[in-house]
């Protein structure tokens, strides 16, 4: 074992990335990479809940998305729970929100609802799973920073929970269209007032947090929300409070404030993805605070609900070290409690939207090794100069049976995953590889940089951890590959929640057949 061991880490390839070291033991499941009922079976193969990567591969084929049901349940459980235990003496607890773009079908939302979560949405396709799934209204939001009146309609239609609105214009269409329906809707008594659209605002706080750092600007260069910063309302809207300058935020609770047919719930700030720490949050947390309390102060408008939005990071190689949910609730819970005493506020009610933080780590997809490539190439120097040192070394290609039609994240994000050998373990030295798809773009890249043993052969399985986010959401069927199918496993027994597509499928939409 320990001449194995030697043997694996006495490999290290110039080609790989600094954060890369080669793996004690290239067999292992981390923990943090994997749904907590991942393991090696007695005989070394990969198995989810006792149902084997062989087993798998012979009854659904590949490649396949493989979720835990038991770990999505437990990680929507852990952000309820951990956040309602945080905020219980501050609001009474917090709404959580599941982000349905992360990933989303009527399975997931039943089980969302089930574990005491709500469901966002940001299309009236997410709407209309959403409906499927017999998700009631109240329990609804929809995001987007371009929503149709066909989308507004069908979410007031829903008795829709909220509305987060992203513009001035949007804010008067949903007024506009949540005011008309009450007289516009046949069969409705035409004396009856209609229901008032639900509405959170959308901001934008200036502060925008990466994996590992956050900044905080005046204004943000992006197309989400309403800016905070001083100066960016309209003309006409800075014009009547001479002598401020009214933010574009302000504005629009002045004119959410002045609209019968909106209630205005309060204010939102999503402020990016993946990330880590939980600074970038509860900055913009101390922000929108002072913002509730500014336009108390100003306008007397009451704004009793606030959303931090998500966010929270996965871990998707070794050295990714997520924070726990208890620990991110925690942290914020004492900045919302300060900033309220401090600005002699009651705490709003808090929502949050985590997606990826629940469904990230609950799946791995699984490939079929097929062709595998030895590449020659020049060692570059180290930093960013890019010269070639004269060196060589080789970077093994193994290509499989999916690719960037059911993980773009690679190409799209420069993403990085971990991989393991999944049908058998192996003892053989490790190898830097590089797993690619089948497709005709030399970019089509699922795990950037990974060691691997180096007997990885033609037939073998792979697993890819971590693809339950923004994977299958993302698929396509570029060069007419058929998108992979979700299998979820339950005590050890697999059901689709979605299927794989078929060959018809491929070809339904062609009128030409
Ligand atoms: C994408 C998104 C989320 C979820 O983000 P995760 O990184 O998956 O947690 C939440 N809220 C809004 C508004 C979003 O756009």
């Amino acid at each position: 074992m320990a001449e194995t061991t030697r043997k694996a880490v006495a490999a290290p390839s110039p080609l790989a990335p600094e954060w890369l070291s080669v793996p004690e033991d290239l067999n292992e499941l981390l923990p943090a990479l994997w749904a907590h009922d991942a393991a090696r079976t007695a005989g070394g193969e990969l198995a989810l809940g006792g149902l084997t990567a062989t087993e798998i591969k012979a009854q659904f084929g590949s490649p396949v998305f493989v979720l835990s049901e038991a770990d999505f349940r437990a990680r929507a459980r852990a952000f309820k729970t951990a956040f309602d235990a945080a905020f219980a003496d501050i609001c009474g607890g917090v709404d959580v929100y599941y982000a349905g773009k992360s990933f989303l079908c009527t399975a997931i939302a039943r089980w969302v609802r089930e574990e005491g979560l709500r469901l966002d949405t940001a299309s009236g396709g997410e709407l209309a799973v959403a409906e499927r799934a017999g998700t009631p209204g109240e329990l609804i939001g929809l995001h987007g920073n371009n929503k149709s009146d066909a989308e507004i309609r069908r979410a007031l239609d829903l008795g829709a929970g909220r509305i987060i609105v992203d513009s001035l214009d949007e804010l008067d269409r949903v007024a506009a269209i949540a005011a008309a329906r009450g007289t516009d809707t046949p069969g409705e008594d035409p004396g009856m007032e209609s229901p008032r659209a639900k509405v959170m605002l959308r901001l934008t706080p200036g502060v925008h947090a990466h994996t590992h750092e956050f900044i905080a600007t005046a204004h943000e260069d992006q197309k989400f929300g309403l800016s905070m910063a001083p100066g960016t309302a309209s003309a006409a809207f800075a014009d009547e409070e001479p002598g401020s300058a009214p933010s574009m935020a302000e504005e629009a609770v002045a004119a959410a404030a002045g609209h019968d047919s909106i209630e205005l719930l309060g204010v939102h700030c999503h402020i990016g993805s993946q990330i880590f720490e939980p600074e970038g949050f509860e900055a913009a947390a101390v922000r929108l605070l002072e913002f509730v309390a500014a336009m108390r102060a100003l306008y007397g408008v009451a704004l009793p609900e606030l959303d931090l939005g998500g966010g929270y990071g996965i871990a998707y190689v070794p050295g990714d070290t997520p924070r726990p949910p208890a620990e991110i609730a925690t942290a914020l819970a004492g900045v919302v409690r300060e900033t309220c005493a401090r600005l002699r506020i009651s705490a709003p009610r808090i929502s949050i939207e985590p997606g990826r933080a629940i469904v990230g780590s609950t799946t791995f997809t699984l490939y079929e090794v097929g062709t595998i490539k030895d590449v020659v190439v020049d060692v570059p120097a180290p930093g960013q100069g890019g010269q070639a040192t004269g060196e060589t070394s080789v970077r093994r290609y193994i290509s499989v049976d999916g690719g960037m039609s059911d993980n773009a994240r690679p190409v799209l994000y420069d993403a990085d995953y971990s991989v393991i050998l999944a049908n058998r373990t192996s003892q053989a030295p490790a190898q830097l590889v590089r797993v690619v798809g089948k497709h005709c773009e030399s970019g089509d890249i699922v795990v950037r940089d990974a060691y691997l043993p180096g007997d990885v052969r033609a037939g073998d399985l792979l697993a890819v951890p971590g693809t339950g986010a923004y994977c299958w959401a993302l698929s396509s069927n570029y060069n007419y590959l058929a998108r992979p199918g979700v299998l979820a496993v339950r005590d050890g027994a697999a059901r689709w929640i979605v299927r794989g597509e078929t060959e018809d499928d491929l070809l339904s939409r062609d009128m030409g057949v």
